[in-house]
C-alpha cells in the first residue's frame, strides 16, 4: 500500500473576523497580495472567497489581512 503525500496547508478565511468595510475602500487586501489570484472579491465591500483547491500556500494573504481573518490550515 502506498502512503498518500501529506496535505499542504491552504488558506482558510474566518468569516467571523472578516469585515471588508474595515478595509481600505472595502477592498480585500489579501486579493492583491496573492500571486496566484486564488482570492476573489466580486465587488468592494463584498466578502471575499478563497478558491482553496488552487491555493499553493504562499501565505502572503495571511500577512496582508489587517484583521487576521486568514490562516493556514
Ligand atoms: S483583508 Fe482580511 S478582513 Fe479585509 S476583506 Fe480581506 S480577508 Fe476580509
Amino acid at each position: 500500500m502506498r502512503l498518500s503525500e501529506p496535505r499542504r496547508p491552504v488558506a482558510v478565511l474566518d468569516y467571523s473576523k472578516c469585515h471588508p468595510e474595515k478595509c481600505d475602500k472595502g477592498i480585500c487586501a489579501a486579493v492583491d497580495a496573492c500571486p496566484v489570484k486564488v482570492i476573489k472579491q466580486e465587488a468592494p465591500y463584498e466578502l471575499p472567497e478563497i478558491v482553496q483547491h488552487m491555493c499553493v500556500g504562499y501565505e502572503y494573504c495571511v500577512e496582508a489581512c489587517p484583521l487576521k481573518a486568514i490562516r493556514m490550515m
